[in-house]
């Protein structure tokens, strides 16, 4: 799993950034069983159905070829369990759409769209502070949650 992983990060630039998503999307259903230990069963069951094209990708501000090259170094002896949340985490960075809003309460970030993992709430959240709002109303972080697609977030970002 490490030297697959390593493999797949390093290629990054090689792939562009739909291919490469694409790809952690096939590594996370091929070792599914691994993933399912250390995700929660709702959130790997939707992003294992994700598709690249659906969302708009590569919206954060994040430099992603100096963090993936990062995170590939650290993939070389990590546990079965950091590589599944640094997956996870991945996609969250490359598919969450980042908004030109600068959070609320810390500003220190822009906002992104996220979505329930029905698909029927779209949240805005601060990936530094945590806040999250449904509408314009502060609510509780949700324990689950997923990139918002291109549908959602064109119907919340004008
Ligand atoms: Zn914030």
């Amino acid at each position: 799993m490490n030297n697959e992983i390593v493999s797949l990060y390093g290629n990054f630039n090689k792939d562009g950034l739909a291919l490469f998503t694409n790809k952690l999307i096939c590594f996370i259903n091929k070792h599914e069983k691994i993933f399912s230990k250390f995700v929660f069963k709702d959130t790997l069951n939707a992003i294992r159905k994700f598709d690249a094209a659906d969302f708009y990708l590569g919206t954060s501000e994040d430099n992603l070829e100096v963090v993936i090259s990062h995170y590939s170094r650290q993939m070389k002896n990590a546990t079965e369990e950091r590589i599944c949340y640094n997956v996870v985490h991945l996609i969250w960075d490359i598919a969450g759409f980042m908004t030109q809003k600068v959070c609320p309460s810390c500003q220190d970030e822009n906002l992104k769209i996220a979505s329930s993992i029905d698909k029927t709430k779209i949240y805005k959240t601060c990936d530094n502070c945590l806040i999250t709002l449904l509408g314009n109303i502060f609510i509780d972080r949700p324990t689950e949650m997923i990139p918002a697609n291109k549908e959602q977030v064109d119907k919340v970002v004008q």
